[in-house]
C-alpha cells in the first residue's frame, strides 16, 4: 500500500469529476456520490476534505469521519480517474481513516464494530461456539490437506451465505479434492477492520 507518502501526495486530485461517473456518463460511479449527491461525498471531494484536515484548514467532526466511511472502498473512482496515481486513491482514503483512528477519533458505529470483532471474532457478535454449526460433517483442517477452506464470517452466520459455502463444500467433496476448514477456530479475516483504518488490531488478534 502506498500509504506511508499520501499526505504528500493527495493534492494532486485536482477535483476534476472524472470518478463520479463511468465511461459513457450514464449513471454514477462512485456510490456514495451517487446516494448523497454532494460533492463531499465524491471522491474528488473527499480527497480534498482529506487535505485540509491534513494541513489543519478543518477541524475533524463526526460529520467530516462520517464522509470517510461513506467510501465503500469499491475503487470504482480508481478505474475512472485518469491520473497515474489513481491505484493509490483508495489506500489514501484508508490512510486518513488509520490516521483518524491513531488518533482516537472513532465514530462510535465504527468502534462498536471494532470492539465487536475483537470480543466475539466477527463484527455481528454472534457465539464463536456458533460459527461452523453451517458445516455439520465438513472435514477440519489436518497437515497434509492440500487446502484449507475460509468461509469468512458470513459464510458461517449469514442464511444465505452459509447455504453457498455448503454447496462449495458439496463441489469440493465431489471432486475429491483435499481440504478442510477451521471450525470455531476460524475468525474475522480482519479485512474490514484493515479497510476502516484500524492498523493495531489485525496485527494484535492474527499477528500480522
Ligand atoms: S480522483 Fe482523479 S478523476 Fe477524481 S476528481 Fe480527483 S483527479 Fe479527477
Ligand atoms: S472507492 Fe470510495 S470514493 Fe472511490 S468510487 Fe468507491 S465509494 Fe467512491
Amino acid at each position: 500500500m502506498q500509504q506511508k507518502n499520501y499526505a504528500s501526495q493527495i493534492h494532486r486530485c485536482f477535483r476534476c469529476g472524472y470518478c463520479k461517473f463511468p465511461t459513457d456518463y450514464s449513471s454514477f460511479n462512485c456510490p456514495s456520490y451517487r446516494r448523497f449527491r454532494f460533492d463531499s461525498y465524491s471522491t474528488g471531494g473527499r480527497l480534498w476534505l482529506i487535505y485540509a484536515w491534513l494541513k489543519g484548514e478543518i477541524e475533524w467532526s463526526e460529520h467530516f469521519a462520517e464522509i470517510l466511511y461513506t467510501c465503500t472502498t469499491c475503487k470504482n473512482c480508481a478505474e475512472q480517474c485518469p491520473m497515474k496515481f489513481a491505484p493509490d486513491i483508495v489506500d489514501w482514503i484508508v490512510a486518513a481513516r488509520s490516521d483518524m483512528v491513531e488518533k482516537g477519533k472513532i465514530p462510535p458505529r465504527v468502534s462498536r464494530f471494532f470492539e465487536a470483532v475483537y470480543g466475539y471474532g466477527n463484527p455481528l457478535k454472534l457465539l464463536r461456539s456458533d460459527r461452523s454449526a453451517w458445516a455439520s460433517g465438513t472435514k477440519i483442517y489436518a497437515p497434509g490437506d492440500e487446502y484449507l477452506l475460509y468461509v469468512g464470517c458470513l459464510g458461517s452466520y449469514d442464511e444465505n451465505a452459509q447455504k453457498m459455502a455448503r454447496s462449495l463444500v458439496h463441489v469440493l467433496e465431489t471432486a475429491g479434492v483435499s481440504f478442510g476448514i477451521l471450525g470455531n477456530d476460524e475468525e474475522c479475516c480482519g479485512n474490514e477492520i484493515y479497510m476502516l483504518g484500524e492498523k493495531q488490531l489485525p496485527s494484535v488478534r492474527w499477528k500480522l
